[in-house]
């Protein structure tokens, strides 16, 4: 443990559940009283673009009322103590919120997308937005109207940034996995990953994933307690 300095840290709802903000299979696979297929598809977006866009218009006015929790804090403690010792922590998240970056970390990846980002399917641009989008709401970029979508990655869709993720993980000393169901590819298959380089695999996660057992280390239990612990530990250590 003493020589780890480089930590890839992917990160799932659950670590957002004691802000506040609902997982996804915790609640029998819908998400916020909404099937996947309804509101996290391209599907469901052609089939109904107002339930999708007023779907994400609500969890983007959701962001002003939740707080970062001890996890998130404690990552971006994290991220500092292991910069001053010249390592480097590089937090690959699922989630869309902005929890993270509120909480005070630098280097995330936003491998699903964000709730305050659009894209426009007309330029291809992509912009930072904190308003609720109607199908008349125009591109600051090009000004088309009725053409910009959120900028999530639905299921069916390429995650972004999957170069750079196996990069750093090919980098990286240890790999943690915290409040993910290990039920969403390729996130989940990112253990496999690390294993194959021969990385030490740690998880936190309040009951094992679906990939538990491919962990080296699986601890239990709620983010906002396990993350600051390991990440005390971690600094103690180095
Ligand atoms: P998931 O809902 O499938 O799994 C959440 C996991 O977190 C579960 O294994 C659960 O046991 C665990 N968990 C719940 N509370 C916890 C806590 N307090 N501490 C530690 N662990 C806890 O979520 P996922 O694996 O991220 O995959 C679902 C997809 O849904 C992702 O692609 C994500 O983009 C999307 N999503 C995002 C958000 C968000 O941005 N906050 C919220 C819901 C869904
Ligand atoms: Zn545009």
């Amino acid at each position: 443990m003493s020589k780890i300095k480089n930590i890839v840290v992917l990160t799932g709802a659950g670590i957002s559940a004691e802000s506040g903000i609902r997982t996804f299979r915790d609640t029998g696979g819908l998400w916020e009283d909404h099937s996947i297929e309804e509101v996290a598809t391209p599907q469901g977006y052609a089939d109904n673009p107002e339930l999708v866009l007023g779907f994400y218009n609500a969890r983007r006015a959701q962001l002003s009322k939740v707080e970062p929790n001890a996890a998130h804090i404690a990552l971006a403690k994290l991220e500092a103590g292991l910069m001053e010792r010249g390592g480097l922590l590089t937090i690959v998240t699922q989630n869309v919120d902005d929890l993270h970056e509120r909480g005070g970390a630098k280097n995330i990846i936003h491998m699903h997308g964000e709730l305050l980002s659009q894209w426009c399917r007309v330029c291809d641009r992509k912009f930072k937005s904190a308003e609720a989008f109607t199908l008349q709401s125009q591109c600051p970029k090009c000004e088309s109207i009725g053409k910009v979508r959120p900028d999530i990655v639905w299921f069916g869709e390429m995650p972004y940034f999957m170069d750079t993720i196996e990069a750093h993980i090919q980098n990286c000393d240890l790999f943690v996995s915290i409040g993910t169901s290990g039920a969403v590819y390729p996130a989940a298959g990112y253990v496999q990953v690390a294993r194959g380089l021969g990385k030490q695999t740690l998880e936190i996660n309040l009951e094992p994933s679906e990939g538990s057992y491919l962990f080296h280390e699986s601890r239990l239990g709620k983010a906002g307690e396990m993350v600051p612990a390991w990440v005390d530990e971690i600094l103690g250590l180095l």
